[in-house]
């Protein structure tokens, strides 16, 4: 369709502002704004209208130059209603929401009122869509600029500090500010804390990261992803990685390295290399299942012998069988799962001790693989050597990252 004949159609509907006009041909030319091609689409037709009138809203050739005298714009824009008049309204509340918050970057979203939807729609139905933008992409668009030019911040669509959202329907403006994330790696050198929150326990490695972070940062809430964790009784000597997210942060600057410094002091945890991350790192951290190496403390019921112990050789490369462990049952489904002993060393220490190191593949349950679960855990150590076994002390000593 030529484009005065498809312009003819929509200025019948009713006036429509240069914006709308403009934005129904979007796609046509470059490096003009909407606004600019609605006027020039406008003369055009006002030029025909005054070669040879046809059948049209005449509030829309207002201020188009007709010769004959047109009356007076009186109607707000059928598709927008002037919308765009109210953007001072919505930059001023925005700004009070993000008064205080630091943030370099930000994206604008935006929620049409129904009869906005409406208008459009409509306005498609009867003329057709071939060209246009939608309504909601310049809305977010131009109020972007706009947000740019006053404030100096920088729009930016993939990673922003904060988005914007304009609700035209309640004509409130609401804010969300993108978490902050930080990587780590931390060792726990004490036993009897856990990585996060866990029922009574006052103290987690969570709590202990979380202090000077939240305290610089400002944030409502924190998150903890580990890759893996261990148990509250298990110490962690060597690093494990970690992405500890800060949500709702009102500040994202902080010092790391004193970050670190107040975290070490605590003498129950120690972190390294922190630097800034993103939520990608977090999906990888949680994806990643390294092997693990431990060391182990078990006590035999009965006396043991060293030819006894090497027995444990048995055990070199195994799968292992193990039924979901009693003591997670009632947070995990019951089910089997096979992992390898990739390496297992023994030291006997007097008659009723020994130490163990063993290198499992991701995922097995070492204290079950010592004694076994009752038989839920096959084969177990209390089982290949006859002897009921308990264990004592757990640390892991290697994540094979
Ligand atoms: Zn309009």
């Amino acid at each position: 369709m030529k484009i005065s004949a498809h312009a003819e159609k929509i200025l019948k509907i009713g006036y429509v502002c240069d914006r709308c006009l403009g934005r129904q041909f979007a796609s046509l030319l470059t490096g003009l704004t909407n606004s600019e091609r609605g006027r020039s689409v406008r003369l055009f037709m006002a030029m025909e209208y005054e070669n040879k009138p046809f059948k049209t809203d005449i509030n829309n050739f207002y201020g188009a130059g007709l010769r004959k005298k047109t009356k007076a714009r009186q109607a707000a824009c059928c598709i927008c209603y002037d919308i765009f008049n109210s953007f001072p309204n919505y930059l001023e509340k925005a700004q009070s929401k993000l008064r205080g918050v630091e943030f370099k970057t930000f994206l604008v979203g935006s929620r049409l009122s129904a009869e906005l939807e409406t208008s459009e729609k409509q306005l498609w139905q009867a003329v057709g869509k071939k060209h246009v933008e939608s309504l909601k992409n310049e809305v977010n668009r131009e109020f972007g600029k706009l947000f740019e030019k006053e404030t100096g911040k920088k729009f930016d669509k993939d990673k922003p500090d904060t988005t914007i959202l304009l609700d035209m329907h309640t004509e409130k403006v609401s804010i969300q500010i993108a978490s902050v994330f930080i990587y780590g790696k931390y060792k726990k050198l004490v036993r009897g804390i856990p990585q996060t929150k866990w029922e009574k326990y006052p103290e987690t490695v969570e709590d202990i990261v979380a202090g000077p972070v939240m305290r610089s940062l400002d944030g409502k809430e924190h998150a903890f992803h580990g890759m893996g964790r261990e148990d509250i009784d298990v110490r962690c000597l060597d690093w494990r990685p970690f992405v500890f997210e800060v949500k709702d942060p009102r500040r994202r600057q902080l010092d790391l390295n004193d970050a670190k410094k107040e975290i070490n002091s605590s003498g129950k945890v120690r972190v390294s290399g922190l630097r800034f991350s993103d939520k990608n790192e977090v999906r990888k951290i949680k994806e990643a299942k390294p092997d693990k190496s431990y060391r182990i403390l078990i006590e035999f019921e009965k006396n043991i012998t060293q030819k006894n112990l090497d027995k444990l050789r048995a055990l070199r490369g195994k799968q292992i069988r193990q039924q979901t462990p009693k003591r997670v049952l009632h947070r995990r489904s019951d089910l089997e799962r096979k992992r390898k002993v990739k390496a297992i060393t023994w030291k006997l220490i007097n008659g009723h001790t020994a130490e163990l190191t063993i290198k499992g593949e991701a995922g097995l349950y070492v204290k079950e693989l010592v004694h076994g679960d009752e038989g839920r855990t096959m084969p177990n150590i209390s089982e290949l050597l006859k002897n009921r076994v308990t264990v004592k002390e757990v640390d892991v000593v290697r994540v094979w990252i």
